[in-house]
């Protein structure tokens, strides 16, 4: 990827529980329970339950996929992550996972790497911003753990629930197939994302996700089909950062990248203006722009570079023609 820093975006943010809420733990089970919250160790404390950032990367990835879909059903904007090529199903054409295809045209024809630059151009709008494999993406999430403003005031609490395993003939319950959840109902996390070398879409998108969040409208964890998962969030700090230049206004990469740069990685132009920027805390290197009052406003002319970008990607096309050039 583009080896300079050029801009980034932090967003903190509280996630406070509505429904119980399990996130599965990989590990053995506790006590016995069959499906238990997940724990984490920390400076030398009582273990206590977290939510690990791949699980709301994953959220957030598979909430904004949803998006994407429903700004354009053809052809399909974004990948299936899991759907290996040639192995899609009914419904599923043209959509296999970008990774999985890069790792497949590498196999096939004994090619080393492919350059991100190229990986970047022929992915799918999703694959762009949070990444495949082999390629790791702009977006990261944070774990999020227990605030300790929550701290002051309470315990989280984690109950045992138990489960009914559904007849995935019938869907009526399965004969004698009872197991326990762990679920937690209290607790509130404190976590943060962070967005580097963003073209203006992808911070658009990442706004409507995080609208829907405060709206208590995405569902996080297991179980979302048995009303577990509800949550919303509590925005804390929303900051833009861009490396050794002021800026005036909200603008992505293309605006900083030459025309071979921006050809190379086919990034969208951006097409309307937000309105002005506060004036920045300057940081060294760093011009920091505090959002947080108005990033919605800031952030509108983002989202019509989304559906501008949707509307325009003729994605797979160009990945399968690459694809095709080597046959
Ligand atoms: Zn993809």
């Amino acid at each position: 990827m583009l080896k300079k820093m050029i801009n980034s975006a932090r967003i903190a943010f509280d996630i406070i529980p509505i429904d119980p809420l399990l996130i599965k733990s990989g590990q053995a089970t506790v006590g016995g329970v069959d499906m238990s919250f997940v724990r984490t160790y920390r400076f030398g404390e009582k273990d206590e339950p977290f939510i690990p950032g791949s699980s709301l990367k994953g959220m957030i990835r598979s909430y904004s996929e949803k998006i994407c879909r429903s700004l354009k059903d053809n052809p399909v904007p974004v990948c299936l992550p899991y759907i290996k090529p040639k192995e899609e199903g009914e419904g599923e054409a043209h959509q296999a996972s970008c990774g999985l295809i890069f790792e497949k045209y590498k196999k096939d024809y004994d090619v080393k790497t492919i350059p991100s630059r190229d990986i970047y151009n022929l992915s799918c709008a999703a694959c762009r911003l949070f990444g495949s494999h082999g390629f790791i993406g702009r977006f990261a999430a944070s774990d999020a753990y227990l605030t300790e403003e929550f701290k002051k005031t309470g315990r989280p609490l984690l109950e045992i629930r138990d489960g009914v395993a559904i007849d995935r003939l019938t869907g009526g319950a399965a004969p004698g197939a009872k197991y326990d959840l762990e679920v937690l109902t209290r607790g509130e996390f404190g976590t943060s994302l962070e967005i580097r070398n963003f073209e203006r879409w992808q911070l658009g998108l990442t706004g409507l996700v995080l609208r829907d969040m405060e709206e208590g409208l995405v569902r996080l964890g297991f179980g979302k089909s048995r009303g577990l998962g509800k949550f919303k969030i509590n925005i804390k700090e929303f900051k833009i950062t861009y490396y050794n230049r002021k800026i005036s206004h909200l603008c992505g990469l293309p605006v900083f990248c030459s025309e071979e740069e921006n050809n190379a990685y086919g990034f969208f132009a951006e097409t309307g203006e937000t309105e002005p920027l506060p004036e920045p805390e300057i940081k060294g290197l760093r011009y920091e722009y505090d959002i947080k009052s108005n990033w919605k406003t800031v952030l509108t002319p983002a989202v019509d570079d989304l559906v501008k970008y949707i509307e325009a990607t003729d994605w797979p096309g160009p990945l399968e023609n690459f694809l095709e050039r080597r046959r």
